[in-house]
């Protein structure tokens, strides 16, 4: 096996967390006055390089200060029931602005979504360009480091560690196909979590995990290999292993992330054509990825919105339909039932007992509003509008994972961590393979804890690097 020079600092991984790592590093050092040696590496060709990041619109769960929504430190205790780190959690929440500033200060431009529900104002920002605009962005700003370099087509195969156990580089396989060892004093796994892997999604989610589809191209490339890769050497987990966040998508096209988030304007069906789910219990932020875990772990990864031309006539309510393809319309339930392939008097019989079962109360999409069903299993707890309008439209849909809960147990400098609760020297982690999630996740997060932790980790390996230069 061939080696490489010494690098000062070695990144798996060339998606938000990765780039976040590489970039911070590189400034730091030079503001130290050097220029550092960074390899990113990354297992796509180039025109593919951005893993999830690249194909994602980048919700983030901020304010127009880019400040961290006040609610999540105290959400996350409540539905980990106390498992998710705390200060993991408080420190994510203290240095999101630092964030904003980061990904600012290289190029990237935001725009603030403003919504309410229950009276409340829901803030998110959004990247200009989604994240692809921060992958280009931030790779960008590493091309302006000369001893910087992203080397595509190579993926990590193991770690390189010495007798004592400091990691000191990663075993690569290179575009040639042959291993490599590139040394490096630091080594950030920024290589999300194993959501395009399904021998481990089926060993921690279980049965019939093949029967996921993955929401996006980039998101096939994370196959786990920073958390096994760590954990061969005695690294601790975190996050719920068998928990992942899961969307529903239109199974019509292949276009990439073709979501249907909603679900709460209409009634859901499985391939029955019995509902299953209260579809108006959560509102859609906090339900879209539980019913998605529901059609699949337990109604056979089938299942159709059915609503009417009263959903159809209100278009900011619409426009959460998001795929490339028109729904099926047709003038009766018999004949939406036919086209969608399901049973035409057991969807009527469904349909009939919804409408039968609701009260008079107003539809009001803006707040939990009341308008339930009674007498009837599952109930519809909120927006229960009879479906009684034609025409009639539905949606064939299946669940789609985004990525997984499980993953490494590190730091709030993100430092991995033992399985004693040590530092593991030269090691650091962030971005989906940090595991945090325990039941559910709170959307406009991931991308956020990616690249605000990546910073952490880079800036931290410099700081370390420049204690140790100085101490020589
Ligand atoms: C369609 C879609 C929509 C989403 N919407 C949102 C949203 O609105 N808000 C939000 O917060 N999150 C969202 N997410 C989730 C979010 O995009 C990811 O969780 C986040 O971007 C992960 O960043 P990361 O850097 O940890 O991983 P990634 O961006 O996935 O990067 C991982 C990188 O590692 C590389 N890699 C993997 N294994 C190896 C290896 N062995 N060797 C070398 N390289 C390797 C991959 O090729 C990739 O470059 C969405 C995801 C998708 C797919």
């Amino acid at each position: 096996m061939s080696s490489d020079s010494n690098y000062d600092l070695v990144v798996v991984g060339c998606g938000g967390a990765g780039l976040s790592a590489a970039v911070s590093y590189a400034e730091a050092a030079k503001a130290n006055g050097r220029e550092a040696n960074i390899a990113v590496l990354e297992r796509a060709a180039e025109p593919d390089r951005g893993g999830s990041t690249r194909w994602t619109m980048a919700g983030m769960y901020v304010d127009q200060n880019f400040k961290l929504n006040p609610r999540f430190v105290g959400w996350m205790q409540e539905v980990s029931k106390g498992l998710a780190d705390l200060d993991y959690c408080l420190t994510f929440e203290s240095e999101v602005p630092n964030t904003g500033k980061f990904l600012r200060d290289h190029g990237v431009e935001f725009m603030v979504i403003e919504d309410t529900f229950e009276g409340e104002p829901q803030v998110y920002n959004m990247p200009n360009g989604g994240g692809h605009s921060i992958v280009n962005h931030l790779a960008d700003s590493l091309a302006e480091h000369p001893g910087a370099k992203i080397h595509y087509e190579t993926e990590a195969v193991r770690l390189s560690i010495s007798d004592e156990g400091r990691v000191n580089g990663v075993v690569v396989r290179g575009p040639d196909g042959l291993l490599k060892t590139m040394h490096g004093d630091a080594v950030v796994l920024a290589c999300g979590g194993f959501e395009g892997n399904y021998e481990m999604l089926t060993q921690y989610c279980g049965k019939d995990a093949v029967d996921l589809r993955v929401l996006a191209p980039g998101t096939q490339y994370n196959k786990g290999d920073g958390i096994r890769m760590a954990t061969e050497i005695g690294a601790a987990t975190s996050g719920q292993f068998d928990g992942m966040h899961a969307e529903l998508v239109d199974i019509r096209t292949d276009r990439a992330d073709p979501v249907l988030y909603g679900h709460n304007w209409t009634i859901v069906v499985n391939g029955e054509a019995k509902r299953f789910y209260d579809e108006g219990a959560k509102n859609m932020g906090d339900s879209f990825e539980l019913i998605a875990y529901e059609v699949w772990a337990n109604q056979n990864q089938q299942a159709f919105f059915i609503t009417d031309q009263f959903i159809f006539d209100q278009p900011e309510l619409t426009a959460r339909f998001d795929t490339d393809i028109p729904p099926v319309k047709a003038d009766t339930i018999r004949d939406l039932a036919n086209q969608l392939g399901l049973d035409p008097d057991a969807l009527e019989a469904t349909v009939n007992e919804f409408n039968a079962s609701a009260n008079d109360n107003e539809f009001d999409p803006k707040r939990y509003d009341g308008k339930s069903t009674s007498g009837i299993e599952p109930p519809k707890s909120n927006w229960a509008f009879p479906v009684n309008h034609p025409p009639y439209y539905g949606y064939p849909v299946a669940a789609a994972i985004c990525f997984t809960y499980g993953g490494l147990k590190t730091d709030t400098e993100a430092r991995v961590l033992s399985k004693g609760g040590k530092p593991i020297p030269g090691l650091y982690a962030a971005g989906e393979l940090v595991g945090l999630y325990y039941h559910e996740y709170k959307g406009g997060t991931s991308v956020l804890k990616a690249c605000t932790f990546g910073r952490i980790a880079g800036a931290h390996a410099e700081a370390n690097a420049a204690v140790t230069v100085t101490a020589r």
